[in-house]
């Protein structure tokens, strides 16, 4: 195959992609990395404020009419269904969903009230049913679509402190495979992809702390964190004609972390 046609593979150009919690963080490298192979994007977030600023901060790197944004909380059924509305209304059909957001909380699970378990499993895990399944519910009668789940090391490992966390990862990656059983067949494709430990505001802390910090190089065979570059290619490749006959996988972009011990 000629380089030009491979390249066209990977090619975003003409698409419409949302990328929920992308106001800063892994998300807003996911939505440049999009825009990047072509994609027009929606930024998202909850404070209007950042993703104000995130939108203006891109939007002066790409042509006009490629960067829109779009407040909304990924927990609420009905701002789910407003948002993806807002996007079809607006911006156009949409092709590519990230489920990105999410929040962490760490605290030992016997001092760990419900209503944090409640906060972190809804951000983390049931946001991608609901934005899903409303980018479904148009993508399955246009027969095509790509949707992103943005899981964690914690998908498939545990830490103490963080249980919420890791039951809601480890679900997002069933979740994707549920999506597969019933939207593949409309032509869909749905995939998680697993990051490592990355640097960002998210794990600022983490990386302030000596000792956590020779631990992640100790365990992670690339010896480094990861950067929100490194999850920008897999990502892309999992949005566009190139993946078309992936369908759900997690694809763990983590230094090799997770195949040793
Ligand atoms: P981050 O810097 O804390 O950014 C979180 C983003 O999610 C922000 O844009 C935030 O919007 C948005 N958000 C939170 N709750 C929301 C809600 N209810 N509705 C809409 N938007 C919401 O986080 P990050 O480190 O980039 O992490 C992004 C994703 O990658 C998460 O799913 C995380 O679990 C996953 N991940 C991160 C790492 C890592 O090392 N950082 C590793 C593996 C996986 P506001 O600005 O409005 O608050």
């Amino acid at each position: 195959m000629k380089n030009k046609t491979m390249s066209g593979l990977f090619d975003l150009t003409g698409r419409v992609a949302l990328v929920t919690g992308s106001s800063r963080g892994i998300g807003n490298a996911l939505a440049k990395g999009l825009a990047d192979a072509g994609a027009t994007v929606v930024l998202n977030g909850i404070s209007t404020e950042r993703l104000e600023k995130a939108h203006q901060a891109m939007a002066a790197d790409y042509p006009v009419g490629r960067v829109h944004s779009r407040a909304f909380d990924v927990t609420d059924a009905g701002s789910a269904a407003e948002g993806v509305a807002w996007i079809e209304q607006n911006v156009g059909p949409l092709d590519i969903l990230v489920n990105n957001a999410g929040i962490q909380h760490r605290v030992p699970m016997l001092e760990l009230d419900v209503k944090d378990w409640d906060r972190v499993i809804t951000t983390d895990l049931t946001s991608a049913f609901l934005v899903g399944r409303e980018a479904a519910r148009h993508m399955i009668p246009r027969g095509h679509g790509k949707i992103i789940n943005i899981c964690s090391v914690q998908t498939d490992l545990a830490r103490p402190t963080i249980a919420p966390y890791v039951a809601a990862k480890g679900g997002l990656r069933n979740l994707t495979r549920a999506m597969t059983a019933e939207w593949a067949a409309s032509g869909l494709q749905i995939n998680g992809i697993a990051p490592g430990y990355i640097h960002t505001e998210m794990t600022q802390n983490l990386v302030d702390d000596a000792d956590f910090n020779s631990w992640i190089l100790g365990r992670t065979p690339a010896n480094r964190w990861g950067t929100t570059a490194d999850l920008a290619g897999p990502t892309v490749w999992l949005a566009s004609q190139a993946s078309n006959f992936v369908n759900g996988q997690t694809i763990f972009v983590d230094g090799g972390m997770t195949v040793v011990v």
